[in-house]
């Protein structure tokens, strides 16, 4: 990858809010900077959406939504499969982009732009498939026909760490339904989606329908539009922190909610396990995104008798990783996304080494320039450490032996997270036993990747409200309408 390459994707990119189907300075002429993390260096300048920009998006967006409603569903879908196939045949530029933003290595960026794409793909197909029904009602004196409307207008909020992925996974069901939609993106990587709006205004997409407001005045832009009344849908996904707060501003006008929020995935090794699997699903479900998941593993729970091994064989892996600038040939771990969450993730590892943890590899902070933490393996971490309780959000495994099935079910569902769950075990009744047991939306059963565009993803407990993906996905922007018809005499 060349610095000419880096430079004719970044500015390719339009910079301005994306409002009415037209790109515009923020009223008020602000913009924001977009950091490399690699560098710490400024790529670009977008614009910055002021309260007023935000609610000329709501304008928009409730002006087109009744004739994008109207519009047939075939076409809706063919917008999106359009979609689909712009993004595929750019893979190359649009990961260029999300690697420089971003951090992750290109290989990564690539998988997450086809992971984005598949949702058009899904939705698309999904658009021509919205039923309804007829039915009698139990008495025989009435009929009742059910049918599905969209929703309405939607807020859409997505976070930093998979910029295109989270973006699709809630615009693809939306335009499928028939949703206008105000997208704000992080203010950290904005540059995928406003790459992805371009795309989606090309793939047919009429004026008004996706309008994007980059900000960095995220709760300032957010909260008018959220407390007006003209959105009936608010879908985010971030913290679980702001996901409350936009829960009671959204009860203001009991907005249709969904929620994707934090997670602190346990990854379960029993003794029955195939220790290959169990190392290789390891490596995917630690290291995907350099552990900037929310279905990052967080905590490794191993049965004692193959807690070394394991412990070794992973951090042989995870020391053998190179780590580098993702644009670089070769390079499988990138830098974390700003100084803030490496900090955060030295300060989990210098807490659990305080409280007699063992480091098999990493744990040594590197310097700048870029925010990198090398792939760290830490075993024998007690449950008290702050590592087992809290998102971890960076390429370091925490591997805590148990002693039997109940210990480690109790210690996986000690967590207010439940989003997804890892087990390993080549034991069909303790697989299914211990799938049932676990308190989460997900199970990776022998695997470390559950997330896939034609599954529902979600989580139960702090970890949110509704699924993406899957055939439910188009549901949550959907209403269900009963229809009572009188048979008379
Ligand atoms: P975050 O701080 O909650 O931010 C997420 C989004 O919310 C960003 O666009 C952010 O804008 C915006 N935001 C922040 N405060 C807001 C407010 N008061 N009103 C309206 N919007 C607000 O989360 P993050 O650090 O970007 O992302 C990491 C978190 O996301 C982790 O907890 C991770 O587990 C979770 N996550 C969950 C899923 C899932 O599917 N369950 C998937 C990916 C990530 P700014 O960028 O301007 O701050």
């Amino acid at each position: 990858m060349t610095n000419s390459d880096e430079a004719r994707v970044v500015d390719s990119v339009p910079t301005g809010l994306f409002i009415g189907g037209e790109w515009r300075p923020a009223a008020a002429g602000a913009t924001l900077a977009v950091d490399d993390p690699a560098t710490g260096k400024t790529l670009c300048e977008v614009a910055d959406a002021s309260p007023a920009d935000g609610m000329d998006a709501l304008a928009a967006a409730s002006a087109a939504q009744q004739q994008f409603a109207a519009m047939a569903p075939r076409e809706r879908g063919e917008i999106l499969r359009r979609a689909y196939e712009l993004m595929m045949a750019r893979i190359d530029d649009l990961a260029l982009l999300m690697t420089l933003e971003m951090g992750k290595p290109i290989a990564e960026s690539k998988g997450e732009i086809t992971y984005a794409a598949e949702f058009f793909r899904w939705f698309a197909e999904e658009a021509v498939r919205i039923d309804g029904g007829y039915a009698v009602a139990p008495n025989g004196a009435s009929r009742f026909l059910v049918q599905k409307q969209p929703v309405g207008v939607s807020l859409l909020i997505t976070p930093w760490n998979f910029p295109a992925a989270m973006g699709t996974r809630k615009i693809g069901p939306a335009v499928a339904a028939g949703c206008a939609m105000v997208l704000k993106p992080a203010a950290q990587t904005p540059l995928s989606m406003h790459a992805l709006a371009a795309i989606l205004a090309e793939a047919g997409l009429p004026p008004g329908v996706l309008n994007l407001v980059t900000t960095s005045d995220a709760g300032g832009v957010m909260e008018p539009l959220i407390r007006d009344g003209r959105a009936r849908k608010l879908s985010f996904t971030g913290s679980t922190a702001v996901g409350k707060l936009l829960l009671e501003q959204a009860s203001e006008k009991v907005l249709r909610t969904s929620m994707e929020l934090g997670g602190n995935a346990p990854f379960l090794v029993f003794e029955d396990a195939d220790l290959d699997k169990a190392v290789d699903g390891a490596m995917l479900a630690k290291m995907r995104n350099m552990g900037e998941a929310c279905t990052a593993a967080n905590r490794f729970l191993v049965h004692r008798s193959l807690s070394s091994a394991f412990a070794e064989r992973i951090a042989e892996r995870m020391g053998a990783l190179k780590v580098g600038r993702g644009t670089e040939e070769g390079v499988q771990v990138g830098p974390l996304v700003d100084a803030k969450g490496r900090d955060k993730v030295n300060d989990l590892v210098r807490d659990a080494l305080d409280r007699g943890a063992r480091v098999h590899v990493g744990a040594d902070p590197v310097d700048g320039p870029g925010y990198f933490y090398p792939p760290t393996v830490l075993s024998e971490v007690p449950l008290a450490a702050r590592l087992s309780a809290e998102e971890i959000f960076g390429p370091v495994a925490a591997i805590t032996e148990f002693d039997d099935e109940d210990e480690a079910v109790a210690a996986a569902n000690n967590t207010e997270f439940g989003l997804v769950s890892y087990l390993f075990t080549e034991n069909i009744t303790r697989a299914l036993r211990v799938s049932e047991r676990l308190e989460s939306g997900m199970v990776g059963l022998n695997t470390g990747l559950v997330s896939n565009p034609a599954a529902p993803f979600g989580g139960i407990k702090q970890s949110g409200l509704g699924r993406e993906g899957g055939s439910v996905g188009i549901e949550e922007f959907l209403e269900t309408k009963y229809v009572a018809i009188g048979f008379g005499g």
